[in-house]
């Protein structure tokens, strides 16, 4: 779907992103033209809160300001190429982007809240070796707008309520992307557009330490590290950025992250037959995470085409959640969610295009 302003012109590709700015950008944007800057707020609640797809919609703000939005921005989402409904109610859009690349976005609707799980590039370099996204390598980085677009083009199908938290943990490294992902986060947590409360937003990481220290410097959002192994010689196989930022490293960066109070950093824990499942990596586990303030979320490993790993049994998983629990601390086990549809974790591929398999271990 192409929408609102500038839509019809040729040079749309060239024209900002309104998509794209945070409220300081868009002030910047009004400051340049002359405009009052606090016709942002007002801008940023038509476009995100209440979801015009036309400035002309934007009855509050002057014919001019008006005239010169839908001429010189672009309010151009990607396109939806396939919207899948999963049998529990799970339901992934895969988005198609100008330049032939998708990503893919999962709604997961539960109980007591309605996550939305969001891409931040089109694959990802960090190859690990049991994600499917990690098999295609990375086709770049998703722009600012490209992240927001796929809040608002779930909430438009969903209903403006449906969505309660975000969660990067989509296709792409978001601490590889933060030039264009915090902004994103800012919109998310900006009351005139997402208003969304900082608990209800959690960026998943595999542990690019450069990265992290700036997004705990930047946003009080909720952390999630993908850990899955308790000793380097596992982890460097599933997870091969740990050779060059390996567990001891991370931990003491979880340490001295700079945690909001009464908050606990998620610590992820792919289950996997034989690998990673044992009672002594359970002990393991307890040890090295002792004295952080953690939650264990133990996530059954959801197969795809071409993995060479199988989930550990039920039984299994039970046994290691309880070693963990016993030791006193929160765990959960992670409900699969939307398999039928390739929605599950790590089984977001979308269409990557020239996919590299680089270690960029700079945010860009
Ligand atoms: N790159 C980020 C966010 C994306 S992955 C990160 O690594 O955290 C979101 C979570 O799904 C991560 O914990 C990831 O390790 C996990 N995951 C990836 N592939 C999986 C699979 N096949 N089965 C289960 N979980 C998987």
């Amino acid at each position: 779907m192409t929408t609102g302003a500038g839509a019809d012109s040729p040079a749309d590709d060239h024209l900002p992103h309104l998509l794209g700015l945070d409220r300081a950008g868009l002030e910047s944007l009004l400051d340049g033209w002359g405009e009052s800057r606090f016709r942002a707020a007002q801008i940023l609640q038509w476009i995100h809160a209440r979801q015009v797809v036309d400035p002309a919609e934007m009855t509050n703000i002057g014919k001019g300001l008006r005239a010169r939005l839908l001429a010189e921005t672009s309010l151009q989402e990607p396109e939806i190429v396939a919207d899948h409904l999963a049998g529990d109610g799970t339901r992934k859009w895969v988005l198609g982007l100008p330049d032939g690349n998708a990503i893919e976005t999962v709604f997961i609707p539960e109980e007591d809240r309605g996550t939305l799980c969001v891409s931040s590039q089109v694959g990802c370099s960090l190859a690990c070796s049991f994600c499917a996204t990690g098999a295609q390598g990375l086709s770049r980085n998703l722009e600012t707008h490209e992240i927001v677009s796929q809040i608002r083009i779930a909430r438009r199908h969903l209903g403006l309520d449906a969505i309660s938290n975000v969660v990067f943990m989509g296709m792409g490294e978001p601490l590889l992307n933060l030039r264009q992902v915090l902004p994103a986060i800012r919109l998310l947590l900006d009351d005139f557009a997402y208003g969304l409360s900082a608990r209800r937003v959690t960026v998943s990481t595999a542990g690019v330490l450069p990265g992290l220290a700036q997004l705990g410097r930047e946003t009080p959002v909720n952390l999630a590290i993908s850990l899955h192994a308790t000793r380097d010689e596992i982890r460097n196989e599933l997870v091969p950025v740990n050779r060059h930022y390996p567990i001891a490293e991370l931990l003491a960066a979880c340490r001295a992250y700079p945690l909001p109070p009464r908050r606990r950093i998620t610590f992820e824990y792919v289950m996997l037959d034989g690998i990673n499942d044992a009672d002594v990596h359970a002990r393991e586990l307890v040890r090295i995470l002792q004295g952080i303030p953690a939650l264990v979320n133990l996530i059954p490993f959801n197969p795809f085409q071409g993995a060479g790993y199988r989930r550990s049994s039920p039984v299994r998983i039970d046994a290691f959640r309880n070693i963990v629990l016993g030791s006193g601390m929160m765990t959960v086990t992670r409900k699969t969610r939307g398999e039928d549809i390739a929605a599950a974790c790590g089984q977001l591929a979308g269409q990557v295009q020239n996919g590299r398999r680089s270690l960029p271990l700079r945010p860009a």
